[in-house]
């Protein structure tokens, strides 16, 4: 039987992409800093564990065929954009990549999964928020607008040198915002959509929300799940890639904030106030993932976020719950 490891298996997108394995029937050893939060993994070994600690990445890749290797220092832009994790980012991420390659090549696994990200694009193709630009090979030259972005070059690059020199195979993607229940949505560590529903669900209707900068920077939102099926057509293909797996749908972040709203069904002020805010548009490109996997998101971004809300609004009510309870 194939086994695979997953690293960050514990986060969100290696949480689901365990469940997915693990229906298709693969033997699945898992490898985070910490256990999943919101759901019990059922991978058939959870390892919890350092894999900046080469000693661990050399016991994980043990017997392994295939890697998935999701684990980074990462959040959304209040972490990634404040500029004060800059040094961790880079330092925690690229010791991850770099002890998976070598260790697991060591080690004779066969094929590697790199999860690289949109980030990496030139911060020069995407100041015009109607038309950026985020075709593949539009990353060079390179200027990435964050430390995080830089990393994930460095690693992609790495990746593919291994698949040079080490005679292993590699397959990359560049996800573009991926979102779904079961993911960080409060902390800190947040991305945009689940940071959207948790303040709609914790504002009373006819009350105010705040968004970061004047709401007109646009992006696209991909479903966990369509995510996972991308990712598995990739492994199944001989495309290296690196390639975009990301939605075409491109919307503002004020739409963004409308739209679950409507779904809340709930009437609320904008307020606009500074923050970190990345660059100007992105939207993912998917021209080469669709001539080269015959692949493209199969539902509307309404849908899941309708299934995102109710899932965040369910953990917000469970909290405000837990901290009645302990006030009372
Ligand atoms: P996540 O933060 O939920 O998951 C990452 C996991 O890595 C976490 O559970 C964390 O504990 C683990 N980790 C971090 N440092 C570790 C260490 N030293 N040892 C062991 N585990 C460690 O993030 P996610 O959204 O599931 O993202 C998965 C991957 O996809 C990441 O590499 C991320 O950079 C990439 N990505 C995600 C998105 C997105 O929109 N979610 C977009 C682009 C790229």
């Amino acid at each position: 039987m194939n086994r695979v490891l997953v690293n960050g298996a514990g986060g969100f997108i290696g949480g689901h992409l365990v469940k997915r394995l693990k229906r298709e029937g693969f033997w699945v050893r898992a490898a985070d800093l910490k256990r999943h939060e919101y759901a019990p993994s059922p991978a058939d070994e959870f390892v919890v564990g350092d894999l900046r600690d080469p000693d661990v990445v050399a016991e994980v890749v043990r017997g392994i065929d295939t890697v998935y290797q999701l684990a980074a220092d990462m959040g959304g832009a209040g972490y990634i954009f404040s500029g004060e994790h800059d040094a961790d980012v880079m330092h925690n991420s690229a010791t991850i990549n770099l002890n998976t390659l070598e260790y697991g090549t060591r080690a004779g696994v066969r094929r590697f999964f790199y999860s690289s990200s949109a980030c990496i694009y030139p911060e020069y193709n995407q100041r015009d928020p109607d038309n950026p630009k985020c075709s593949e090979e539009s990353a060079y030259p390179a200027a990435p607008d964050s430390e995080y972005g830089w990393e994930k070059l460095f690693s992609e690059r790495l990746y593919l040198a291994y698949q040079r020199n080490y005679n292993v195979e590699v397959r990359v993607a560049r996800f573009h915002n991926i979102f779904g229940p079961e993911g960080t949505w409060t902390g800190g560590k947040e991305k945009a959509p689940a940071a959207m529903c948790r303040k709609v669900a914790e504002a009373m209707d006819g009350g105010e929300i705040e968004i970061w900068g004047d709401g007109q920077q646009t992006r696209s939102f991909l479903y966990v799940d369509e995510c996972v099926e991308a990712i598995q057509r990739l492994m199944a293909s001989e495309f290296s890639g690196p390639v975009n797996i990301g939605s075409q749908e491109m919307i503002t972040i004020n739409g963004l904030a409308q739209l679950v709203m409507d779904i809340a069904g709930k009437d609320l002020r904008i307020r606009h106030i500074p923050g970190p805010l990345g660059v100007r548009g992105r939207n993912s490109d998917n021209q080469l993932i669709s001539a080269r996997l015959g692949w493209a998101p199969s539902r509307p971004l309404r849908e899941g976020l309708e299934k995102t809300y109710e899932w965040v609004a369910e953990q917000q009510e469970a909290l405000s719950a837990m901290s009645l309870a302990g006030a009372s």
